[in-house]
C-alpha cells in the first residue's frame, strides 16, 4: 500500500489525496497512451532534501510526450516547480515522485486528438524496491519468456504507460516461479533490460551494460556509468547474450526505484560467487553517497529544495 501524503498536485492545482480522482472515460485508462516520470528525493547527510537529476528526469518526460503525441500544457520549468512544491507541501524529507501525464475524457476512439492532456505530481515514501535484503544480499533473476518491445512496435526510450503490459506480464511470470525480477531478451535474444531496471554485468573487473538501441534510456545506468569511468573501470556499451550473463562475475541492476540492485543468482545459475561483487557493492556505496550529497564531484547531479 502507498502511504497517504497530503497532497496531489493535479493539472496546476493541490487536491487532497482523497480527491485526486478521474472520470472513468479518462482516455489513457481504458488504451494506455500516458506517460510517467519515477524520480527520488533524498534525504541527505546534512539533513536537506534533495532530487536526484531533476532536469535529466523531466527532460526525459518531456521527451516522452513528444514522442507519443502528447502536447504538455505545462512548461518544464513549471513542472520542475511544481515538483518542488509537491514535495514542500507534503513535508516529505524522502520520497519517490510520480509525475504522470495522461489523455483525459472527450472523443473515446484511437484518436483522442482533441481531449485534453492532463498531468499530476504524486509523492510517497518508497524504500528499497526490490527489498532491504535484495540490495544488501542481492536477488535472483530469471529470463523471461516475454520479449522486450521491437522499437517499431512500440517507443522503448519513453516511459509509456502501455508498454509496461510488457513488464508486468514478465514480472508476474517470474514472480509467480519464486524468482524476484525478471530479465527481458530484446527482439534479437540479446539480454535487454529488467522490467523497469537497467542491467549490467561485470567480468575480469570490465562493466558491460546494452547499448541503448531498444532500452530505455536510465539516468541511473547513467551515473554508474559515469561514476565507473571516474573511478577507473572500463564500461562497454556492448550487446551480450544469455549465457554471458551466467558467466559473469557479477551483475547488478539499476533504477530509480531499484537503485542499485545486486543479482546473486539467474535462471537458477549462481552469479560469482552468490553475493553482491567488490565492483558492485563500491558503485552501490558511491551511488548512496552521491545521492545523500557527500561527493562533492557530483553535488550537479542534486537539486535541493
Ligand atoms: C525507468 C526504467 C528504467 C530505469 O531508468 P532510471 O532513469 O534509472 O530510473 C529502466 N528500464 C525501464 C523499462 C524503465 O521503465
Amino acid at each position: 500500500m502507498v502511504e497517504k501524503a497530503k497532497k496531489i498536485w493535479i493539472d496546476g492545482k493541490f487536491v487532497d489525496w482523497d480527491d485526486a480522482n478521474v472520470h472513468i472515460l479518462t482516455h489513457t485508462l481504458h488504451y494506455g497512451l500516458g506517460i510517467f516520470e519515477g524520480i527520488r528525493c533524498y534525504e541527505c547527510e546534512d539533513g536537506r532534501s534533495a532530487v536526484f537529476r531533476l532536469p535529466e528526469h523531466v527532460e526525459r518526460f518531456f521527451n516522452s510526450a513528444h514522442s507519443m503525441f502528447m502536447k504538455m500544457p505545462f512548461s518544464q520549468e513549471e513542472i520542475t516547480q511544481a515538483i518542488l512544491d509537491t514535495l514542500l507541501t507534503n513535508e516529505q524529507k524522502a520520497a519517490y515522485i510520480r509525475p504522470l501525464a495522461f489523455i483525459g475524457e472527450g472523443a473515446m476512439g484511437l484518436h483522442p486528438q482533441d481531449n485534453p492532456v492532463r498531468v499530476s505530481i504524486v509523492t510517497w515514501p518508497w524504500g528499497a524496491y526490490l527489498g532491504e535484503e535484495g540490495l544488501t544480499k542481492g536477488i535472483r533473476a530469471k529470463v523471461s519468456s516475454f520479449t522486450r518491445h521491437h522499437p517499431n512496435i512500440l517507443m522503448t526510450k519513453t516511459k509509456t504507460c502501455g508498454n509496461y503490459v510488457n513488464s508486468i506480464l514478465a514480472k508476474l511470470e517470474v514472480t509467480t516461479d519464486g524468482y524476484d525480477e525478471a530479465i527481458m531478451l530484446d527482439p534479437d535474444g540479446y539480454i535487454g533490460e529488467g522490467t523497469g531496471e537497467n542491467i549490467f554485468i561485470v567480468r575480469k573487473g570490465v562493466l558491460r551494460t546494452p547499448p541503448l538501441t531498444s532500452i530505455l534510456p536510465g539516468i541511473t545506468r547513467d551515473c554508474v556509468i559515469t561514476i565507473a569511468r571516474d573511478l577507473g573501470f572500463a564500461v562497454q556499451e556492448e550487446r551480450f547474450s544469455r549465457d554471458d550473463l551466467y558467466a559473469a562475475n557479477e551483475a547488478f541492476f539499476t533504477g530509480t526505484a531499484a537503485e542499485i540492485t545486486p543479482i546473486r543468482e539467474v535462471d537458477n545459475r549462481t552469479i560469482g560467487e552468490g553475493l553482491p561483487g567488490p565492483l558492485t557493492r563500491t558503485l552501490q556505496d558511491t551511488f548512496f553517497q552521491v545521492v545523500k550529497g557527500t561527493k562533492q564531484d557530483y553535488s550537479h547531479w542534486l537539486t535541493y529544495l
